[in-house]
């Protein structure tokens, strides 16, 4: 994948991650975002079980805000884009409906 590709990704990964906080913090949407980082790869971790903690988001909101984190930290990590599985690339099309897939459409 190209940088320009990841960058991309990156980019729709934290404007979903932003948009799902948005919905946790419902009226308090004017202040600033708490769990905002730099993208450090422990402070990503914290928020994963700050985040799981929070009350008020459904459980298919909560379970996509923890896939999108992972990914964020997958792309910290040098692996986004590879399935989980069998290291293999993740086809574009197939990222570009699921930003946060962690596998290939054998082992999805
Ligand atoms: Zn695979």
């Amino acid at each position: 994948m190209t940088q320009e590709r990841l960058a991309y990704f990156k980019k729709r990964l934290e404007e979903m991650r932003d948009s799902l906080l948005e919905n946790i913090r419902g009226e308090t949407a004017e202040e600033r975002n708490p769990f905002e980082t730099d993208g450090d790869v422990v402070d990503q971790a914290d928020m994963l079980s700050t985040a799981s903690l929070v009350e008020g988001l459904s459980n298919t909101q909560k379970r996509t805000l923890e896939e999108v984190l992972r990914a964020l930290q997958r792309i910290e990590n040098g692996v986004y884009g590879k399935c989980t599985v069998c290291g293999e690339e993740i086809d574009q099309e197939r990222l570009e409906a699921i930003p946060y897939a962690e596998k290939c459409r054998k082992h999805m």
